[in-house]
């Protein structure tokens, strides 16, 4: 718990200034980049950063570069005042807000973009949302270059995000340290997520269902089944179908290597879930250690 204030930057220019500071304090500087909403598994990846930096910078931005024309930009969920309390309780030293102008001055449209390799994005939630991954790394590598911390905190529930961010900071040579932190969920095993706020109160009940399906084939792999497609069908049979609601998006096992799709299950395996549950799109992983 902490008593100093945790300043609020709404400009590029102060927030980099302040991390230099920090920085040239011999400090450690832990970024948490998020887009607000803030619940249980984004508090954790900053309780994360708070116990291993000195000072933790937490980002909040509702990106749209990473949103789809159809997609839910206008009703993603936006509680600045209840997140900034919550990174006050936890002892965050800033917090960077900025508007859309700020981080796209000419537009949404006119922005270069970060473009990762196409083996990448076009499978699992890249295959459902093109650009998204494009809208990802180049919010991303702005943040970054922004506030130049040691480390940046990010969650494995977006696996492929993930991925594909550690991907990049390899391939562009971005001097910073990515720190994985696990899934959080609820009591009923549904993981954490803003847009959990939009799920109406049967959409709710069926979410966990999702955790449900992968727990099924990994409980299965536990004790000696490895054929995925015999388990995913299974458990879209005695689980998913079971659910009109339930428009599931992919349901796959993918070697969390190289991200390519496997068929028998084996460490690092990453058997991952998408779907639309009344109309509020869900994903969620277990990667087999
Ligand atoms: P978002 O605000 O959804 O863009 O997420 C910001 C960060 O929080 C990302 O690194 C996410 O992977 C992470 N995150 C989101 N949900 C969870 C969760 N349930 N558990 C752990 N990390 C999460």
């Amino acid at each position: 718990m902490k008593t100093k204030e945790t300043v609020i930057y709404k400009d590029k220019a102060s927030i980099t200034a302040y991390t230099n500071e920090l920085k040239q304090d011999n400090k450690i500087v832990g970024l948490v980049p998020t887009m607000g909403a803030l619940h249980k598994g984004h508090m954790s990846l900053i309780e994360t950063s708070i116990n291993t930096c000195d000072e933790t910078i937490v980002t909040i931005f509702v990106n749209p570069l990473q949103f789809g024309p159809n997609e839910d930009l206008d009703k993603y969920p936006r509680e600045f005042e209840e997140d900034y309390k919550k990174c006050y309780q936890s002892g965050v030293a800033a917090i960077f807000y900025p508007s859309e102008e700020e981080m796209y001055p000419r537009g949404r449209q006119n922005n270069f973009i970060v473009s990762p390799p196409e083996i990448y994005t076009k499978k699992l939630c890249g295959e459902f949302r093109p650009g998204h991954f494009d809208g990802v790394a180049t919010v991303v590598t702005k943040l970054f270059n922004i506030i130049p911390a040691q480390k940046a905190f990010f969650g494995q529930k977006d696996a492929q995000q993930l991925f594909i961010i550690r991907q990049m900071i390899k391939d562009l040579d971005i001097p910073i340290e990515i720190i994985i932190c696990p899934t959080e969920r609820e009591a009923d095993g549904l993981a954490c997520s803003s847009r959990n706020k939009n799920l109406d109160p049967d959409s709710r009940q069926i979410a966990p269902k999702l955790y449900e399906s992968l727990q099924f084939v990994f409980d299965n792999y536990l004790i000696g089944n490895t054929d995925f497609t015999e388990l995913s069908t299974m458990a879209k049979k005695e689980i998913l179908e079971k659910f009109s609601k339930i428009q599931l998006e992919y349901f796959a096992a993918y070697d969390y290597n190289k991200l390519g799709a496997v068929k028998t299950l084996t460490p690092n395996t990453l058997i991952a879930i998408a779907a639309k549950i009344g109309g509020v799109r869900l994903i969620d992983n277990i990667l087999i250690k």
